[in-house]
């Protein structure tokens, strides 16, 4: 049954969508207005990752936001993966350990709403473009630096999807292929091995030989975190401070390669070690400029992500609204 939509909405003409932002440990739907405002969320966390528990999630997170929404236009979902935004199939992804997983038409027979279906960090990067630190650029990448690093690209005001979806990996871009970190994708020294929030432990791990007395890494896994690493950077710990300083030369190369790709306007860092804030920024930014050759230095801006975690739920939802996945953005 299609409830009636409050007259206030009725009155702004303002739209409604649900946005959904799929994870490896949780799965979040938003209730967004056409402005990229989330009203209400619903979350649950996720441990079992086989298809038809993530369905029951899914349903149960999307179900409590659609009875908060009244009348809604799309429901959009961000997943990991490599996946055909027209069909809604997650094609493969090593996160969920999914194959030819039939999302999209599955929640659509569920609910009598439209169902779209993308790549988790192509529709943040469609969030933060639209609502964020993208606004008023042409050409832009946002990275999502967590436990990996997603990414997604605007290049001339189009967000670039690739012949097959696979355009914006720029977490598998190798940047120290003969001494770096093992990447989960089996390659040596990805972008996302050596500058994600796992890389940054890694690093630790790296120079523990260098520092016998350090306590840093005295933990139980579970209590492991880069956040913890990055504290004790902030608070001088010298262990801390020279895995932090590997790592930024890290995510410097790999920004500095962007900037050879893409020469964007700006270039948005998004996901929980970005709340590492101008620490993070203060110890890349000179080092990118140096490693930007052909391209003017000091013309791409290197900036903390605005939406924070909400980009996906909101760029799910602009992707609802939008009628799907699409590169032509203007
Ligand atoms: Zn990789």
């Amino acid at each position: 049954m299609r409830v009636e939509p409050l007259a206030t909405e009725k009155e702004s003409g303002m739209r409604t969508a649900i946005g959904v932002d799929l994870g490896g440990s949780h799965v979040t739907a938003g209730v967004v207005d056409e402005d990229g405002a989330i009203k209400e969320r619903h979350e649950r966390d996720l441990e079992d990752l086989s298809f038809d528990v993530v369905i029951e999630a899914l349903g149960a997170v999307v179900g409590a936001a659609l009875a908060g929404a009244g009348k809604v236009a799309a429901i959009g979902v961000g997943s990991p993966g490599n996946i055909d935004p027209k069909t809604g199939i997650v094609r493969w992804s090593p996160n969920l350990g999914w194959e030819n997983a039939p999302l999209g038409p599955t929640l659509a027979k569920r609910f009598d709403v439209p169902v779209f279906v993308a790549n988790d960090a192509r529709c943040a990067t469609l969030g933060e473009y639209t609502f964020g630190t993208g606004a008023g650029t042409k050409n832009f990448a946002l990275l999502t630096i967590g436990t990996g690093i997603g990414g997604g690209i605007v290049a001339g005001g189009e967000l670039l999807l690739g012949d097959h979806f696979g355009a914006g990996e720029i977490g598998h871009h190798q940047i120290r292929p003969t001494d770096g970190f093992i990447c989960s994708c089996g390659k040596v020294g990805c972008f996302e091995a050596q500058a994600s929030g796992t890389g940054l432990i890694r690093h630790a791990f790296a120079l523990a030989p260098s520092f016998p007395k350090s306590a840093l890494l005295d933990v139980t896994r579970d209590k492991l975190s880069s956040k913890k690493i990055r504290k004790a950077a902030q608070a001088g710990d010298g262990h801390a401070l020279a895995a932090w300083k590997n790592y930024a030369a890290d995510l410097a190369l790999g920004l500095a390669n962007i900037i050879a790709f893409l020469n964007p306007r700006r270039i948005a860092l998004g996901g929980g070690v970005s709340s590492a804030g101008d620490f993070m920024l203060d110890a890349v930014r000179a080092r990118v400029e140096e490693l930007t050759t052909s391209v003017p230095r000091g013309e791409t801006e290197i900036v903390i992500a605005r939406l924070g975690n909400d980009a996906g739920q909101v760029g799910a939802a602009t992707m609802a609204f939008r009628g799907g996945l699409t590169e032509k953005l203007q």
